[in-house]
């Protein structure tokens, strides 16, 4: 089973970025409205979680690192249907056969517990005592996969990937506190108010935030509404398009074509624009199940989408122009 896991464990956690995304989306999908992300040396040395959603079942505890352990799907059905962030149980047990994990949990009326699992064997299984809630630290990433960890060369680039990552976890999740921390240095912290303007202003400043305006717009299947940014405003790549279905990070390249394309009549044709919009729908409508990472979608009405979105942005962009 151990290898079965490293193998897994290529595609769900092939760097520190994608384990940062995997942990906090499990402290999403656990209701919790504070997470806070402590990182040393860009994720290799230490990778720290806390959050204070439900916890884990103390009766749950052996099942957390097996592959295909999930709480969060009952049937095959619900493959279509998927509401939470995680689905497929994979992220643990990968994270556990390619690195020293120690993980603390209690849930409401359960009895509380830490376990230490490194390189998929478990350590130690003591009682932790403190309030509901996860801490999770993932320490010595790719200790015993020395090919994985030669391929991690660029530090700058992996904290620039975990700030990403981050960032639009924080967008998309504007009633969540989100607290980002590098080797002790707070990068930022959002309050969990609500308030997506806020979030964008905390992240990038008033410049952009004094100059996001708000837009929306309705199809029969979609409704995406959001902010996007005056034409004036411009940044030098497309990294600043935030796209999200149903709040989950997406990327979709045909629509962010036609963000660009509607920007383009206004702003420079090397120059990009910033926007922060989500798509709301029946989760039946995206395959989300194309990539284990589950940021590239494949939709069933992509036609109808694309027109939806090219008018929701040409309207903003009108207003903008007034
Ligand atoms: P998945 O998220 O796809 O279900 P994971 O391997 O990411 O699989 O997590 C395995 C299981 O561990 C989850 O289904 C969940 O029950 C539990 N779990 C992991 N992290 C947390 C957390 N922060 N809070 C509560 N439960 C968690
Ligand atoms: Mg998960």
């Amino acid at each position: 089973a151990h290898i079965q896991n490293k193998i897994a464990a290529g595609e769900v956690v092939e760097r520190p970025s994608s384990i940062v995304k995997e942990i906090t989306e499990n402290s999403l999908d656990a209701g919790a409205t504070v997470i806070e992300v402590f990182i040393k040396n860009s994720g290799m040395e230490s990778i720290k979680v806390v959050d204070n959603g439900r916890g884990i079942d103390y009766e749950d505890r052996s099942l957390i690192f097996e592959r295909h352990a999930t709480s969060k799907l009952d049937t095959a059905y619900e493959l279509f249907e998927i509401r939470s962030l995680g689905f497929r149980g994979e992220a643990l047990a990968s994270i556990g056969a390619v690195a020293k994990v120690s993980l603390q949990s209690m849930s409401e009326g359960s009895t509380p517990f830490k376990m230490v699992i490194s390189g998929g064997d478990y350590e130690t299984d003591t009682v932790w005592h403190e309030r509901p809630g996860t801490i999770i630290e993932i320490k010595d990433l790719f200790f015993n996969t020395p090919a994985r960890l030669k391929y991690i060369k660029n530090l700058r680039t992996e904290t620039g990937k975990i700030i990403d990552i981050m960032q639009r976890m924080a967008l998309n999740n504007p009633d969540v506190s989100f607290r980002l921390v590098f080797d002790g240095k707070d990068r930022f912290k959002t309050t969990g108010s609500g308030n997506l303007k806020e979030v964008i202003n905390i992240l990038y400043g008033t410049q952009v935030s004094s100059n996001a305006i708000p837009v929306s717009g309705t199809s029969p299947d979609y409704t995406i509404d959001g902010f996007i940014v005056r034409p004036e405003v411009t940044r030098s790549n497309r990294n600043y398009i935030n796209l999200s279905i149903n709040n989950r990070h997406v990327r979709h390249f045909k629509l962010s074509q036609s963000i660009i394309n509607a920007y383009h009549t206004l702003q420079p044709k090397d120059k990009y624009p910033l926007v922060f919009l989500n798509i709301t729908m029946d989760p039946k409508l995206i395959d989300v199940n194309v990539h284990p990472s589950k940021i590239e979608v494949k939709l069933s009405k992509e036609a109808e989408l694309l027109k939806l979105m090219e008018d929701t942005v040409k309207n903003g962009l009108m207003e903008t122009q007034l």
